[in-house]
């Protein structure tokens, strides 16, 4: 096999012929052999049947059917778990990953890159604040992290099957694929590409839900929030030390005055904060340790649908 292409959809049943004929247009001319895998993260639509109906009309495609939904990130873990290529693309369902791009991916591969990552040119699709928080997260990851992400890659990239063997190495169960992608390294090249609008069907990612992602990201790959409250502490301390000395000088100079109760009050109240930011950056954290010490599979699969093996 050639090329996998691994696709998690949820809630895609608008996009999904329209997805298998832009994809067919553009591999077929190639001559390679390929595989489409997409991962049916427990969709409530009806993406599942039109999937398996399309298995039937399709030999390229396979179709895993998980237990639940299981987010994009695990979703995506169970298409590259399942991908033989030698060659392996991830990419969304919705048709914002222009299938057009892929011949020029393998173009790169061919000259040696063992990943080629695709940037969005620019973000006119979306939300201006959106794309001001999107370059603050990117600002904020790579200036706490060992391992920088680039801005405005997402998950649509190519990667040979030595890469995507080092991802299988990896273990853990919060899966935040982009610094997982980036921590793995490898020789890469990056192309650009203007995202589509979203074919059918909404996002999935709004809001809270990408405040969180961004969390997720931080916490995935610095222990910086956790270090930094020593020099905090240490700040403090020393601050509280300084202050000190100044009460006791001038209480042997000028005797004591008892006014005092507003900053005693500000003093309280602002260490109280400080402490409780700590307190919640460690259970951050020790959350984190949580679900990776129950050793919980990252997803689970119902059924496979198109793999030769299970027929
Ligand atoms: N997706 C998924 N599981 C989820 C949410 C999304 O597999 O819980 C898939 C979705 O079907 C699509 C891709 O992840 O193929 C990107 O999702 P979406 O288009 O909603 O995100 P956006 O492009 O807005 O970042
Ligand atoms: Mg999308």
């Amino acid at each position: 096999m050639d090329i996998s292409l691994v696709v998690p959809a949820y809630n895609e049943s608008e996009n999904i012929s329209q997805f298998l004929n832009a994809v067919k247009v553009v591999l077929q001319p190639t001559g390679l052999s390929y595989e489409i895998i997409m991962v049916n993260d427990g969709s409530r639509d009806d993406t599942l049947a039109i999937l398996v109906e399309a298995v039937s009309e399709n030999a390229h495609l396979r179709v895993i059917d998980l237990t639940r939904n299981f987010g994009k990130e695990a979703a995506l873990t169970a298409g590259l778990d399942a991908a033989t290529g030698n060659a392996v693309i991830p990419m969304d369902a919705d048709l914002q990953h222009p299938p057009e791009l892929i011949p020029q991916l393998i173009h790169h591969w061919r000259e040696g890159y063992d990943v080629v990552l695709c940037r969005r040119a620019s973000r006119n699709t979306d939300h201006w604040l959106q794309r001001w928080f999107s370059n603050f997260f990117y600002k904020v990851h790579n200036a706490v992290s060992d391992h920088a992400i680039p801005p405005d890659v997402g998950d649509f990239r190519l990667l040979d099957k030595k890469v995507v063997a080092a991802l299988r190495l990896l273990p853990e169960r919060r899966r935040f694929m982009k610094g997982i992608f980036s921590w793995v390294g490898f020789r890469s090249t990056v192309v650009e590409f203007e995202a589509n609008e979203r074919y059918a069907g909404k996002s999935s990612f709004s809001g809270w839900k990408l405040w969180n992602f961004a969390l997720e990201g931080i916490t995935s790959f610095s222990t910086l929030p956790l270090r930094i409250w020593t020099y905090v502490g240490g700040l403090v301390s020393i601050f509280a030390i300084g202050y000190a000395i100044k009460v006791v000088i001038s209480t042997l100079v000028s005797g004591t005055d008892l006014p005092g109760y507003p900053s005693l009050f500000c003093a309280i109240l602002f260490l109280g904060g400080v402490q409780l930011i700590g307190i919640g950056v460690l259970g951050e954290y020790i959350g984190r340790i949580y679900s990776e010490v129950k050793q919980r599979p990252i997803y689970l699969v119902r059924s496979r649908f198109g793999f030769f093996a299970d027929e």
